[in-house]
């Protein structure tokens, strides 16, 4: 079955970016939030990304036209859900949220129609239980920007059947996605391998071995990454990082990734990133500046 619709419930940073990719791959595209400015800003997201194309000569004015058509937006769960072949979740990283939406899934939707969420740490097979049919479950992490990042990492739990992997597959790439499939284990491939290496330039940094600016250099131009790893935990959020190293920790039961004493300061002290203007960097000019980071001792 290919897909020719779809419901993303949670119209927020995430949920807007994905609908506005599934509309954009001609999809006819129902996006629900539970609350009302939650959907207005969602819309207005997507509007103003598609008007910013268009400044740009990027996107034609028809193209908006078409995709404008194709995307509805929903006050009513259940019927956003109805009578879809896929669902997209990106509600917020709340276990009880998430078991809540697909318990609720699992009675509202077609039985043939496929359950996605974009969850970027929690345990797919849980979420999948609580559909009351995990095999038509699956982890669909998307990265943000949604409409810029080009991968999607599909993540497989052990009761989820190869026809939905196969499926996900075929529809991440219908938007412009390169997929790879992953097993359903604490923080996936992407953010197990991204926390890991922000910790430890955080410890690099509290130890003295150079600047900020120069442990990201070295990986920008020594490993070719598009951006440092501490200008990305800034933008990522430091509370989101430390969040995840703390369930790695414990789901492992490892050490190795407790969150380093510098990242447990910086959000103690509010200072999360780019979203609070200060992380290990200071944004308020909107770049990424050296700034005086608290003492670690
Ligand atoms: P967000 O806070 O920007 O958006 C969440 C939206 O969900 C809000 O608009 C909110 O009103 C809505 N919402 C809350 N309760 C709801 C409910 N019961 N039903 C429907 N809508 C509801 O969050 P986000 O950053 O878009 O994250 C969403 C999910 O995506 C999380 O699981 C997060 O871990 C994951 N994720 C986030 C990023 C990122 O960079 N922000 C990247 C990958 C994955």
């Amino acid at each position: 079955m290919a897909v020719k619709s779809v419901a993303v419930i949670g119209a927020g940073t995430m949920g807007a970016g994905i609908a506005q990719v599934c509309a954009q791959a001609g999809w006819s595209t129902n996006l629900f939030d539970a609350f009302p400015e939650g959907l207005a800003r969602g819309m207005a997201n997507i509007d103003a990304f598609w008007d910013k194309g268009i400044a740009r000569g990027k996107t034609t004015p028809e193209q908006k036209a078409a995709w404008s058509t194709l995307l509805a937006p929903c006050e009513d769960m259940a019927q956003a859900v109805a009578d879809v072949d896929l669902v997209i979740e990106a509600v917020p990283e709340i276990p009880s949220l998430k078991h809540e939406i697909f318990a609720a899934l699992g009675s509202m939707t077609r039985e043939d129609c496929i359950l996605g969420t974009n969850t970027s740490s929690l345990s797919i097979a849980d979420i999948a239980a609580a559909s009351g049919r995990p095999e038509k479950v699956i982890g669909m992490h998307f990265f943000n920007p949604v409409p810029i990042m080009k991968l999607l990492e599909l993540v497989a739990h052990d009761s989820c059947s190869d026809e939905t992997v196969a499926f996900a597959k075929a529809a991440g790439e219908a938007m412009g996605k390169t997929t790879i499939v992953v097993k359903d284990v604490p923080g996936f491939a992407t953010s197990r391998l991204g926390v890991v290496l922000g910790n430890e330039a955080i410890r690099m940094l509290a130890d003295g071995v150079a600047s900020a600016k120069d442990i990201d250099i070295a990986m920008v131009l020594g490993y070719k990454h598009p951006m440092g790893p501490l200008a990305l935990t800034d933008l990522v959020g430091l509370d989101v990082r430390r969040d995840i190293l703390l369930n790695l920790k414990e789901s492992f039961g490892d050490d190795s990734y407790t969150p380093h004493p510098l990242l447990e300061k910086l959000v103690a002290e509010g200072r999360l990133g780019k979203k609070s203007g200060k992380g290990i960097y200071d944004w308020s000019s909107g770049s990424a500046e050296e700034t005086e980071l608290p003492d670690n001792k």
